[in-house]
């Protein structure tokens, strides 16, 4: 990574200021449902406390609008943190993110304790990116430790404001992130392939454009199959196609077969009289989707055509369920997909909410190599796309800064 880490920046005795991404999923009583995300920064939670900082955490969570709004305060996410870092460790939560009570209680900590400030999203100014709330978050720490790579691809003020104020530099769940992708698809052990799902090319055309010159092999299952194949003059019935993409389409399968990159799609599907799970469903070949049947997930000779295609892989990047996924009826080609993954000997990365739902489910997610934290900020680097909140961080071939004396 050519960004800053922590390692690179004085810490030691430091107030630091953490942003990670603790968007967690909560049940209706506002109980953590998944905590991935918090326990994917312990490391430099953890690191921050053996070089006896006040560690100053900030995060979002859903969508407050700029209002305060209890329902999404950060109390279930501090007990959790409290949780995971045992009982030697003193993590409290302050009643805001920013203002003069908040100084006071970060001056008031010892070092070795951990804040949890509130929402960020509580103030208007986080999502605007007002320089003068960034400035107020960059008026609490001495350092600006950036660890929210699910939301590196947003233009908030605690994601590209702090770091103009206050020394910063990426923290350990950024760093392997970025050198985890950099290693998978910008320079990846050879044959690498692309296993692509989900619903919409419009939403991943530019995706496949990037990955088309860089895989050896883009392997497109799900929903977006199927604009493939209208493309091709094959009937798909009533399957989800989008008419306005099937140019650009036939323009992508012309370039990846001049430019020798094998694209395969499936051979079968699994279709059912309606998108309903209690509907009659059956496998068909390709060409025999009935008019006026829904094709809703790969059938088994895809399943066995892109298993086999991942047989000689040295890298496999996936994202994308192969079929509707959340159905049962749907499930088996994605969860094949997770299997064939898993046994096979490749690097693989893996990323975007559903598919990382896949293997969760599956109860597969330590078999695999990495799954990515980030739904929207992974996506953005697969287009190829540079992400904001790493691109503002300071650039290791600069100087590496000190941090500037204590202003709390
Ligand atoms: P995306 O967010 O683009 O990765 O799309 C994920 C969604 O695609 C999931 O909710 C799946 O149910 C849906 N999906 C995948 N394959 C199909 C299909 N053949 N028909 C309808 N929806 C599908």
């Amino acid at each position: 990574m050519r960004k800053l880490f922590i390692k690179d920046i004085d810490v030691r005795k430091k107030s630091v200021m953490v942003r990670t991404d603790y968007n967690v999923p909560l049940d209706e009583e506002g109980n953590i449902t998944d905590d991935t995300r918090i326990r994917a920064t312990l490391p430099t939670i953890n690191y921050l406390l053996d070089e006896e900082a006040k560690v100053i955490i900030v995060s979002h969570l859903g969508r407050p609008d700029g209002k305060v709004n209890p329902k999404y305060s950060l109390k279930p996410v501090a007990r959790r943190l409290q949780r995971l870092l045992g009982e030697k460790v003193k993590v409290a939560l302050a009643e805001d993110c920013i203002g003069p009570k908040v100084k006071k209680q970060i001056e008031e900590m010892h070092y070795g304790d951990v804040l949890v400030l509130e929402n960020l999203r509580f103030h208007p100014g986080e999502e605007k990116n007002d320089p003068s709330f960034a400035k107020e978050l960059a008026g609490l720490c001495d350092v600006f430790i950036q660890d929210a790579f699910g939301n590196c691809h947003r233009k908030h003020a605690s994601m590209i404001g702090v770091d103009s104020f206050v020394p910063s530099a990426a923290g350990f769940l950024l760093k392997k992130e970025i050198d985890y992708f950099e290693k998978a698809v910008n320079n990846p052990m050879r044959p690498v392939v692309a296993l692509l799902g989900g619903a919409k090319v419009s939403d991943k055309i530019k995706i496949i454009e990037n990955l088309a010159k860089k895989m050896d092999k883009i392997l497109i299952g799900g929903a977006m199959a199927f604009t493939f194949l209208k493309a091709q003059g094959i009937g798909v019935g009533k399957s989800l196609v989008e008419d306005s993409m099937l140019d650009v389409v036939k323009n992508l399968m012309d370039i990846s077969r001049k430019n020798g990159i094998k694209l395969y799609l499936p051979v079968d599907f699994v279709v059912a009289e309606n998108f309903d799970e209690r509907a009659e469903t059956k496998v068909v070949p390709f060409q025999e989707i009935p008019e006026k049947w829904i094709a809703l997930d790969i059938g088994p000779a895809s399943t066995k055509l892109f298993t086999e295609a991942l047989q000689d892989a040295k890298t496999i990047v996936w994202n994308g369920p192969m079929g509707a996924f959340e159905f049962d009826a749907f499930s088996r080609g994605t969860y094949a997909m997770v299997d064939a993954v898993t046994s096979s000997h490749a690097s693989t990365i893996v990323g975007g909410g559903d598919t990382d739902m896949a293997f969760h489910k599956s109860g597969k997610s330590h078999e695999v190599s990495f799954i990515s934290t980030g739904g929207g900020a992974f996506l953005k680097l697969l287009e190829g796309g540079e992400l904001p909140g790493v691109a503002s961080l300071s650039d290791r071939r600069k100087s590496v800064r000190t941090a500037s004396p204590s202003p709390v």
